[in-house]
């Protein structure tokens, strides 16, 4: 069965604003993934079905091997139609924040947010949500928003009419922010969930073969390269980091998505409890922190890089040169040795 977690307060709240609502606008999180857009997307076509006007908006593109999901053709991308999304903020009676718990996390969205008279609805997993929500559901015990919204919807009486196409769309999320049912996913309710989802006839293989076996030669190549030619290994600490220069994605013709996972790799060597990827980007150096057991992640990508996340699964950013960067991290290492120590195995 599939407890009430969600409390009924905010649900009838939730139902209130939405019954009250003509245009609907549900916001997600920067650089956005499998979980971001499959928890939008869902509430998107179930908001649609009750007749609303309902729109997904994110601040920049997402990668190729997402664009299977149903509605994901008519997502906004602020970065390339900003004037229009600003205009649908402005208009919207309602905006949702899906997967993200500061407005910080979608960019240049974020301003127009918090300037818009519209209702504002958080529903996510990350901790330390922002106060400035009229109605914040926020469970960071909950492996995704997209669970989350299945439970929304579930709590809400509306499990009879998810279609198909909502029910995968929930399902992906689910899947990609538990690597596939590998880690964070040992709730058993987690299971009742997607019991409840095939039963609306997913195909869950499919779902899994386009997220997964969909990816170009040339990233595959890179990860070759990557954990060949850029991977250092600190056995004192457990810890692992791969790192890619500018210069290094050149010859692979680097597209969005293509590193997606990449940080996850390096923990499967024995004894490696806390794995980094530094990427250099355009205009910034990417971050991403994977670590197992107790050892948060989180915690020090706060400290050393403006970031933050969940235990196990964090990010951040960094502005400076590659050299620095990566001066900053293992000094960080260092200060964490001890922590890393005592984690281990
Ligand atoms: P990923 O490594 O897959 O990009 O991100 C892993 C997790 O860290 C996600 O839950 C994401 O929301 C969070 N995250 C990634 N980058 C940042 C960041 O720059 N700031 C914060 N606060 N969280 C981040
Ligand atoms: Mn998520």
């Amino acid at each position: 069965s599939v407890s009430n977690i969600i409390d009924e307060a905010s649900i009838r709240q939730i139902q209130e604003y939405i019954d009250r609502s003509g245009q609907i606008v549900i916001t997600a999180h920067l650089s956005p993934d499998g979980d971001a857009l499959g928890s939008s997307l869902a509430l998107c076509q179930y908001l649609q079905r009750q007749g609303k006007k309902a729109e997904v908006m994110v601040p920049n593109s997402f990668p190729y091997f997402l664009k299977w999901m149903e509605g994901a053709e008519k997502i906004l991308i602020y970065e390339h139609n900003s004037a229009a999304g600003r205009h649908h903020l402005e208009q919207a009676d309602l905006i949702f924040s899906l997967d993200y718990n500061i407005l910080k996390r979608v960019g240049d969205i974020g301003p127009v947010i918090a300037a818009s008279p519209a209702q504002k609805v958080l529903i996510d997993h990350h901790p330390y949500p922002d106060t400035l929500f009229d109605v914040t559901v926020s469970h960071p015990e909950i492996s995704s928003t997209s669970e989350l919204i299945f439970r929304l919807l579930f709590q809400m009486g509306e499990y009879e009419g998810l279609t198909p196409e909502e029910a995968a769309c929930i399902y992906c999320g689910m899947m990609t922010d538990t690597g596939a049912f590998t880690y964070n996913s040992s709730n058993p309710e987690i299971y009742e969930i997607i019991s409840l989802l095939l039963r609306k006839n997913i195909d869950k293989d499919a779902i899994y073969s386009n997220v997964y076996n969909n990816y170009s030669e040339n990233r595959f190549r890179l990860l070759g390269f990557t954990l060949s030619q850029r991977m250092k290994i600190y056995p004192e600490s457990h810890a692992a980091l791969i790192y890619l220069s500018r210069e290094d994605q050149k010859p692979f013709h680097f597209s969005k998505g293509d590193t997606e996972g990449f940080v996850n790799y390096p923990l499967s060597i024995k004894n490696i409890i806390f794995s980094t990827f530094i990427r250099e980007d355009d205009d910034l150096i990417k971050l991403s922190f994977r670590s197992q057991k107790n050892f948060a992640c989180n915690e020090f990508a706060a400290e050393f890089f403006g970031g933050g996340g969940h235990l196990n699964a964090s990010g951040g950013e960094f502005h400076g040169t590659m050299e620095d960067a990566l001066q900053r991290f293992e000094s960080g290492l260092e200060k964490y040795r001890e922590k890393l120590k005592k984690n281990n195995l």
